[in-house]
């Protein structure tokens, strides 16, 4: 099973009850940035680029919760920057725990075994921290591929350092990979299914796989960002070798995100229902692209013009086939009979 039965029920009855109320947008997941300031320099990363002027400025925690409790999104993805340096995050997941929301926990991972003390502390005064804060570590390959996009020299060691405790620990642990264009279709696809077999022996719960695409804040390059047309060759590939191997390549994607990310199926960009809030307020039109911050998440909602989003209608999203768009829309679009028993054969597997 790739999510806990008690995720998967809480996620069905939210959506089923947002739509019996008609409303029309809604959150799923709030992606939660405290801070920005990261002990890595990653090629691919927009944040410490975008947010430089920033880097040293921290939400408090008072700040998170009250945008936890505005957006009111069932998941909360503790994000940044890299949360294990903030210095408050044991009472930050402690108190979002407290107001009945799941955490997925984003880390590289370079503190991660040395830092997982703090969360076995709580998760033995607080019964819900195990069952409902999941780690998800930053693996961009395997090392040569990962310290390459790092720039760190063992920062991949260390990561699978910090997963191996995490999972000793009873945590459940996803990983999350970016690929990039530069590796090439074949060797992106053979390193990640060496990654698969790297991480079979820890029992990882599963691989979120994002296609790497440029923007903006991350300046862009032609030699290092996917295409669309990559993109699709890169996951019809990648599928081939999940039915090949099933169980080295376990990846979070829904069949229906799949098939999208084969080129097999439209979707609408619900980045919407991912709102991102960090340091300067709340970030629209998504988590990649910033056209301006609005002070509270109704505003970001209101004040977004969110038909003028997505492929075909903004020329920066032409490339972009990324999770904080589109997978909430295999979610909530993929409706169809089929899709239902898809999903649910998928996630039972
Ligand atoms: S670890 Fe994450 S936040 Fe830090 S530099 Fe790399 S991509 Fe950016
Ligand atoms: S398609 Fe959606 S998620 Fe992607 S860049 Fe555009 S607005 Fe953002």
């Amino acid at each position: 099973m790739y999510f806990p039965l008690d995720l998967t029920f809480r996620m069905a009855r939210y959506i089923a009850c947002q739509k019996i109320c008609r409303v029309p947008k809604f959150p799923l997941v709030l992606m939660l940035e405290p801070l920005h300031r990261c002990n890595l320099r990653c090629s691919g990363c927009g944040r410490i680029r975008e947010y430089a002027d920033t880097l040293n400025q921290e939400l408090s925690v008072e700040e998170c919760l009250e945008s936890v409790k505005e957006c009111n999104a069932p998941i909360v993805s503790i994000c940044g920057g890299e949360p294990l340096i903030y210095q408050n995050i044991a009472e930050l997941v402690e108190r979002i725990l407290q107001l009945g929301k799941f955490i997925y926990l984003c880390t590289n991972g370079q503190l991660l075994e040395e830092k997982l003390g703090i969360f076995t502390g709580l998760a033995a005064v607080n019964r819900l921290v195990k069952k409902r804060l999941y780690w998800n570590v930053h693996l961009d390959g395997t090392a040569a591929f990962h310290d390459g996009i790092t720039g760190k020299p063992g920062s991949f060691d260390k990561a699978v350092a910090g997963i191996a405790a995490a999972k000793h620990a009873g945590f459940y642990v996803y990983t999350n990979s970016t690929l990039y264009r530069q590796h090439g279709v074949e060797s992106s696809v053979e390193d990640l299914a060496k990654l698969g077999e790297i991480l079979l022996p820890l029992k990882i719960d599963g691989m979120m796989v994002a296609p790497g695409y440029g923007y903006a804040a991350v300046q862009s390059s032609e030699e290092f960002f996917l295409t669309r047309e990559d993109t699709h060759k890169i996951f019809r590939s990648i599928r081939e070798r999940m039915r090949q191997s099933p169980k080295t390549l376990r990846l979070t994607a829904t069949p229906v995100f799949m098939d999208f990310l084969c080129g097999e199926r439209e979707l609408p960009c619900a980045a919407w229902a991912n709102p991102t809030r960090n340091i300067r307020g709340w970030k629209s039109p998504c988590y990649l692209i910033t056209d301006r911050h609005f002070e509270t998440y109704r505003a970001l909602i209101d004040g977004t013009d969110w038909t003028k989003i997505g492929f075909g209608s903004d020329v920066r999203c032409t490339d972009c086939l990324m999770h904080c768009g589109y997978e909430p829309a295999a979610v909530l679009f993929g409706t169809r009979l089929s899709d239902l028993i898809r999903t649910a054969v998928w996630q039972l597997g």
